[in-house]
């Protein structure tokens, strides 16, 4: 490791892996999966692989601004601090709130809540991690009396079933996968269960995969609980002295026959039969869940049918078992510990219980503390909507994109009377609404502490300069704190110190009675906060980084009596389905993170999906004459959304699938959760991201078009557009509602946008078939190339953006470019699969024809899924489609 090398965490998903970050002295990055985290034991996905090709300074936002103008820092920091302070003494604390974020570090978090809820004194403090954690968060508080997630990931690798609910883990938690995997190929007999309504590709790992109807888990998950009630597979003994209200859940349970189950999820009686068997059948079993779960209109629910399941046959806290919920985001859970959700106190104490409310007022010594739960998420927004918000704070997120209904969010924003935004970047579509732009330190430069889904507390170290004048979130909320009159109270000397501060709380008063305490870092100095190991928690004594936590093998939940509830849950008969209605099922892909404001710099990541779309299945796309790469229109909620369809009979009929990172700087409409309605599950008030109902029909355009420029391209004028960086450049798909009259003219001035001349265009047209090309070059370089044709434009993308590359120094290959495609004694790699080894589809179908017959042998002739695996789904369809090829 050399001497530049900072052991620090990945700021993606919450598997938290350890990252070896080096800045090379021409100012790149070089980054290396940690050999030694215990979390991903060197082992990084695409994602991570590429963190080094997002830490440019491009689009960053350097110093804080009011109304657009660039501003000092004491400037912007006066005008917040007598803002929120006039607006609290005019209409109360519950007139200014904060909307914080599953990105930001512990410490940020803590500093955020404490300045809310102990000097301002209201909870009006939630956060993103409302769309994605909160449901869980509400099941085991109403299981176990705390938000605990009670084993680590070895529990992954040491079990004999893994059944993965609404998880899909290859793309969401790739180095998870690959650690299942791995097990997997150690130990063919571990099982794995996928509950999915859509075939994803973490279906290739799965020994049975359950297109269970969105929503059915409840029904399924009462229905196993009947089903080791009925063979008498519980442990009445541990029930008894552990647990209390199992027979209503077991009442409850009785009622789901494999008949009723059948019926709720569309499942077939041997399906259900075999999922029951591999449960039930071994002891080592692990429930893990994720988006698929929380983000429903029943999320708690589903959380407490799972856990019933865990309960009732003692199978948790000890190895390979346990239920598991794998936390989105890098530091949801450490927001969760510093009592970033509005219903939440620091420490995971409880804003209801007064001797919590008493105990955190005392260790803090403010002047109040907030006496009830402040609006959630959705609530907040509407509130913010209603007027009764008027000065709103928006830290690290993007809720014009990602909350549900968000137009309504943008126009509330938008109406606000003041808001703040702090963020990495100042072109967001939220930034767009403030009236004060406060820039934050990014990935890199951050200094703290994230905890990932298995309790585990890694360091986030800076090895790169605060660039411009950008700042820690901990230290502009600390600001404020001490402008607004509690100069004493955020007077923290460094990230380290409010560390220790937050270590000492969880230990306060606590003597075992708390789950959270790490204790053993209240008093770390600056120099031992710098070494610190990950670590487990709980840590009340001294730090011991190997030390294993499980919870509750032998009881001791965090309820009065010690006891976990059993929670009688029940669920919908059967599921309905309107014909022409489609359900929407919003989340991921592989390359991309949340609002695409990091991932999308680096154009190894775009290369994987450049443009949103909308899985659909071929069967409904049939019906409504929509083809394969159709542009279609998804309309819900009053707003509608652009983008390309894809059919696939992965996806469920009657459902479709649409990613939901895409925003106004990289699509033209495909902001995809202005669709869903914001119904939210009733106990965790988490949005149902994954419910709602849409139209879809497909999009008429006289013309369709494809560019490659080296600079920007202007999008203005285009009907769709969707645009990516790609390596050299930017890659640019549109679409026009009327053909242009002079369509060479139309591609020059799109050409001319980006690169303001160059050298004479060369053009080709086909007016018979409907094809006009242009490409222009400088230097013998390609500067730009647009294809515009009546019909989809037939270009090999990649090896097109591979031309940016090129030396055109002799006439003949320019004309080659205007074709589109390579010609035969020139390699198209296709669509690429493998990000990290930047491997195209063509490439791998190549391998598989001159006899690669398994993943391994295609990764030893092309590299493709050699890094972090997370194509090797991929790979191996294609593998397959080839064989058939060969078969026919
Ligand atoms: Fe980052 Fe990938 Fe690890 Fe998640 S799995 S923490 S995105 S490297």
């Amino acid at each position: 490791m050399s001497a530049r090398t900072v052991r620090t965490t990945c700021p993606y998903c919450g598997v938290g892996c350890g990252v070896l970050a080096t800045r090379n002295p021409d100012g790149s990055v070089a980054i290396e999966g940690d050999p030694d985290h215990p979390a991903n034991f060197g082992r990084l996905c695409s994602k991570g692989s590429a963190l080094g090709e997002t830490t440019g300074l491009d689009g960053r936002l350097l110093y804080p601004q009011i109304d657009g103008n660039r501003a000092d820092w004491n400037e912007a920091l006066d005008l917040i601090a007598s803002t929120f302070g006039k607006t609290i003494a005019e209409h109360g604390p519950g007139s200014v709130a904060f909307y914080v974020s599953g990105q930001m570090l512990t410490e940020d978090y803590y500093a955020a809540n404490k300045l809310m809820k102990g000097y301002i004194g209201a909870a009006n403090i939630d956060t993103n991690s409302r769309l994605c954690m909160a449901s869980s968060v509400a099941g085991h508080r109403r299981a176990f009396g705390a938000d605990i997630v009670p084993g680590c990931y070895e529990d992954l690798e040491l079990a004999d079933t893994v059944v993965l609910v609404g998880s899909n883990l290859i793309w969401c938690h790739p180095v998870l996968y690959q650690r299942v995997a791995a097990a997997k190929a150690k130990r063919p007999d571990l099982r794995v269960v996928l509950i999915d309504p859509r075939r994803t590709r973490t279906a290739d790992l799965a020994d049975l995969h359950l297109a269970v109807e969105p929503d059915g888990d409840v029904a399924l998950f009462n229905g196993l609980l009947r089903w080791i009630g009925e063979r008498g597979l519980s442990e009445p003994g541990w029930i008894d002295a552990n647990t209390v209200d199992f027979g209503a859940a077991m009442d409850e349970a009785a009622k789901w026959t494999v008949d009723r189950v059948m019926r709720a999820t569309g499942l077939a009686r041997n399906e259900i039969e075999e999922f029951y068997r591999l449960w039930t059948g071994r002891e080592r079993v692990v429930t893990a869940y994720s988006q698929g779960v929380n983000k429903s209109g029943v999320g708690t629910d589903k959380v407490s049918a799972i856990i019933n399941c865990h309960l009732a046959t003692a199978r948790i806290g000890r190895p390979g078992m346990g239920p598991f919920s794998l936390t989105g985001q890098p530091n949801a859970m450490g927001g969760r510990e510093v009592g970033g959700l509005a219903n939440m106190l620091a420490a995971h104490m409880e804003i209801e219980n007064a001797e919590d409310r008493d105990r955190v007022q005392r260790f803090w010594g403010s002047p109040t503390i907030a006496s009830s739960p402040g609006p959630k998420a959705v609530d907040m927004f509407r509130a913010v909507a209603e007027g009764q918000i008027k000065a709103l704070w928006i830290m690290a997120t993007n809720p014009v994109v990602s909350m549900p209904e968000a137009d309504m969010v943008a126009e509330a924003i938008a109406n606000c009377p003041f808001v703040v935004v702090s963020d990495v970047v100042g072109s967001t579509d939220t930034a767009r609404h403030a009236i004060v732009l406060l820039p934050s330190l990014a990935w890199g430069e951050k200094d703290g502490t994230v905890t990932n889904s298995e309790r585990r507390i890694s360091r986030q170290r800076p090895f790169l300069p605060p660039p411009g004048e950008a700042k820690a979130d901990w230290w502009q909320m600390a600001e404020i704190g001490k402008r607004m009159g509690w100069r004493d109270a955020f007077s923290w000397a460094g990230a380290s110190a409010v560390f220790s501060e937050y270590a000492a709380l969880t230990a306060f008063e606590n003597g075992g009675r708390r789950d959270l305490d790490i204790g053993a870092c209240a008093k770390l100095d600056r120099a031992a906060y710098d070494a610190m190991p990950p670590f487990q928690w709980p840590q009340p004594h001294k730090l011991d980084p190997t030390r294993r936590a499980r919870f509750f093998a032998g009881g001791g939940f965090f309820t009065f009596d010690g006891k976990a509830r059993f929670v009688a849950v029940s669920a919908p008969e059967s599921f309905t389905q309107t014909i022409g209605i489609f359900r929407l099922n919003t989340g991921r892909v592989r390359d991309q993170w949340h609002t695409m404001t990091r991932t999308a710099k680096a154009p190894r990541l775009n290369a994987h999906y450049a443009e949103p779309y909308c899985e659909i299945h071929p069967e409904d796309a049939a019906h409504l004459a929509i083809a394969d790469a159709d542009l279609v229109r998804l309309s819900g909620f009053g707003s509608e959304a652009m983008v390309r369809a894809l059919l696939t009979a992965s996806q469920k009929p009657g459902n479709v699938f649409a990613p939901m990172h895409w925003n106004g700087e990289t699509a033209s409409s495909a902001r995809i959760n202005a669709l869903v309605a914001a119904v939210t599950d009733p106990v965790s008030g988490q949005p149902a991201l994954k419910g709602s109902m849409v139209s879809v029909e497909r999009a008429n355009f006289a013309c369709h078009g494809f560019a490659v420029t080296r600079e920007r391209p202007a999008t203005s004028g285009l009907d769709y557009w969707a645009l990516a960086r790609c390596e050299g450049g930017w890659r640019l798909e549109f679409a026009l509602r009327v053909e242009p009259a002079a369509k060479t003219d139309f591609i020059n001035r799109l050409l001319g946008s980006a690169h303001g001349g160059g050298s004479e265009p060369l053009t080709s047209e086909d007016r018979h078939r409907g094809f006009w090309r242009t490409a222009r070059f400088g230097a013998n370089r390609l500067l730009g190339v647009g294809y515009l044709a009546r019909s989809l434009v037939t270009v090999s993308r990649s090896w097109a953006v591979a031309q940016l590359a090129e030396n055109f120094a002799d006439s003949r290959p320019r004309w080659r470019i205007l074709a589109g495609q390579p010609a035969s004694d020139m390699p198209d790699k296709g669509a690429i699969v493998c990000a990290c080894m930047n491997v195209g589809a063509n490439e791998i179908a190549t391998a598989a024809r001159s006899g690669c017959a398994t993943v391994a042998a295609i990764g030893g002739a092309t590299r493709a899924g050699t890094n972090c695996g997370s194509c090797t789904a991929e790979i191996a369809e294609i593998i397959h489609a080839n064989r058939l090829v060969a078969a026919e």
